[in-house]
Order: structure tokens, then sequence, then C-alpha cells
């Protein structure tokens, strides 16, 4: 078998265009442009290319962005006063605030000062809580990217036997509570789970969300299956690899995510749907899509 590719650039037009659209409704029927802040403290390279491409994103979508760049000596006291500023201020519907941070500050008090209506990235724990109860929420959006792209592939996961690797909070643990809320039936594994293979072999769809390069290989992949990799990492090569050894395991799955041009850009175009639906929720508008269920529009 050779497995189809679930183009993330495609697909990530799409989610991008609707967002555009909402945009523009918004702009038109309530007076409103939906606007994202984004805080940036220090100088880390990563950060700052990924801080740029939402910059770029919410101008591709007519959305207004405020980056707040701030030096790496910023205390926790001034980030939480600049946090408290923009929760405040009504012309700010999303607030996000670029991790990792300097070690200084503790991270789960900054995230825990956003307001959950402001929280597009879907990282605090007001957040967290909905999710887990199956109430509407904003999802974190690299899980959400993920399962926009197996429906997008055609695959319901009702029914189907999902296994997440990497028990993150803002992918693992989301991911698999996501597709619980799809009725997956699923199974999350980590850095003890015994025997990872013989988990990974039992699985329908497959998220790989750890952080190591090329570790499910195609001997842990059951024929057919649907192969969704998050990872993201950096090779001695200087090219970027995924968590899934591409060659073996496209040879085994029946769809796979590539990596780059994956599941990277489906996470910035969710941020930009979560936007639109943080301003779109101020005003009662229907945009189309539903806030209760994100990823099925
Ligand atoms: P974390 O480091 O927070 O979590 C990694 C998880 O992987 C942990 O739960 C860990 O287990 C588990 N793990 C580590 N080693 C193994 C192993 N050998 N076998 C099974 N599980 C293992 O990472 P994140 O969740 O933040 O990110 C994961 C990857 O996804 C990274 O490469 C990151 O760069 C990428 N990423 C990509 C995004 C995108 O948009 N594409 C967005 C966010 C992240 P334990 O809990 O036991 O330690």
């Amino acid at each position: 078998m050779s497995a189809k590719i679930i183009d993330g650039k495609v697909l990530a037009e799409e989610v991008k265009q609707m967002a555009a659209l909402a945009v523009q409704t918004l702009q038109q029927q309530h007076g409103i442009t939906p606007c994202l802040a984004v805080l940036l403290v220090g100088d880390d390279p990563a950060s700052q290319v990924y801080v740029r491409g939402k910059e770029n994103d919410c101008a591709a979508c007519g959305i207004a962005s405020r980056v707040y760049r701030l030096p790496a000596q910023t205390t926790q006291a001034e980030l939480l006063a600049r946090l408290a500023d923009l929760a405040a201020d009504d012309t700010v519907h999303g607030i996000l605030v670029q991790l990792p941070l300097p070690r200084h500050i503790a991270p789960d008090a900054v995230i825990n000062a956003i307001p959950p209506e402001k929280d597009v990235d879907g990282f605090t724990p007001v957040s967290a809580g909905r999710l887990l109860r199956g109430e509407p929420c904003f999802v974190p959006c690299t899980p959400a990217g993920c399962l926009r792209m197996i429906e997008a592939a055609g695959v319901c996961a009702e029914g189907k036997h999902a296994v997440v690797v990497g028990r993150s909070n803002i992918v693992g643990k989301p991911a698999a509570l996501l597709l619980l809320r799809h009725n997956a039936t699923v199974t999350v594994c980590h850095s003890r789970t015994p025997d990872l293979a013989a988990v990974c072999r039992t699985a329908d769809i497959l998220i790989a969300a750890v952080g190591k390069a090329g570790l499910i290989t195609g001997d842990m992949v059951k024929p057919g299956a649907v192969v969704i990799d998050v990872g993201i990492n950096r090779g001695a090569d200087g090219k970027l690899h995924g968590d899934v050894d591409f060659e073996s395991v496209s040879a085994v799955a029946s769809y796979i995510t590539p990596v780059p041009g994956g599941v990277g850009l489906m996470t910035r175009a969710m941020l930009m749907l979560n936007t639109v639906q943080a301003a779109a929720a101020k005003t009662g508008c229907d945009l189309g899509f539903s806030v209760k269920n994100p990823v099925r529009f």
C-alpha cells in the first residue's frame, strides 16, 4: 500500500479562507474586526519565526494582530500587568502567550491570567475543563488541526481505535479528548508505555506527538491506518523531521501527514478560526460553523 498524503497546505488554505469570509461577515454585519494579541518574551529564534507566521496568517485573513515583543528580562509581574490590560481591552478578542517563556516566569501563572473568552490557544484550565466535560470551548489548535485532517481524509473517528502517542497538555491529552468526543475508542501512550509498537499496531488512527524523529516506523503501524504526525524535530541536516518515519510508514498506512507541510500549517490555520470565533462569540453572530464543535463545520 502507498499512503495518500493529507496535504496540510491545501487544507490550511481552506480553513484560512473560511476565517477570512467570517471576518468579512463580522465587519459588514457587526462593524468589528477580529483582533489577536500575541505576547512574545525574549528572543528564542523558533518563537520569533512562529510569531511572524501568526502575523502573516492574520494579515492574510483580515484579522488585526498586535504583537508585543518584550525583552527577556521582563518580570512575571510586568507580563501579568500587560495581560490584564489586554484582558480589559474590548477591541482585543484573542490573547496568546508564545511558549516557552524565560525560566524566571511560571507559564501556568501566565496562562491562567488569560480570560477564557479570549483563550484562543485553548490552554487555560477553564478551556481544558470544558473540553474534558464536552462543553463548548476553544480547542487547542494542534489537536483541532489533527481532527480536521482526519475528517478531510474522509475518515470518521467514530468506532475506530485511536492511539495517541504523547500526553502533553497542549497536544496529546486534548487530542485524546477530542477523539473521544468524536466517539473513537482512545488509548494514550507515553514514555512509560512498555510495548509501544504493540499498542500502535492496534490503531486505526495513530497520532504521534512525542518530539523524537522517526520514532514510529512501518512495523508499528496497522495496514490501512491513518497516521497523523505532529512531531517537529530539527535534524542534524538542518531539516524538519516528524515523529513518523515517512518512508516505511507510508508503505503501510492508508493516509499520512507530511512534515513539513502537515499539522504545523493546520495549527496556524486553526488559530485564525479560534480568533474569529472569539470575536463572533461577542456578537452572537452565526458564522455558519459551530463554536460548540469547532472541528465539524
Ligand atoms: P512534550 O515534550 O510536552 O510531550 C512529549 C510526550 O511524548 C510526553 O507525553 C512523553 O511522555 C512522550 N514520550 C517521550 N518519549 C516517548 C517514547 N519514547 N515513547 C512514547 N512516548 C514518549 O511535547 P509536546 O506535546 O509539546 O510536542 C510533541 C511534539 O510535537 C514535538 O516535536 C513538538 O515540537 C511538536 N509540536 C508540533 C506542533 C505542530 O503544530 N505541528 C505543535 C506543538 C508541538 P511522558 O509524559 O511520559 O514524559
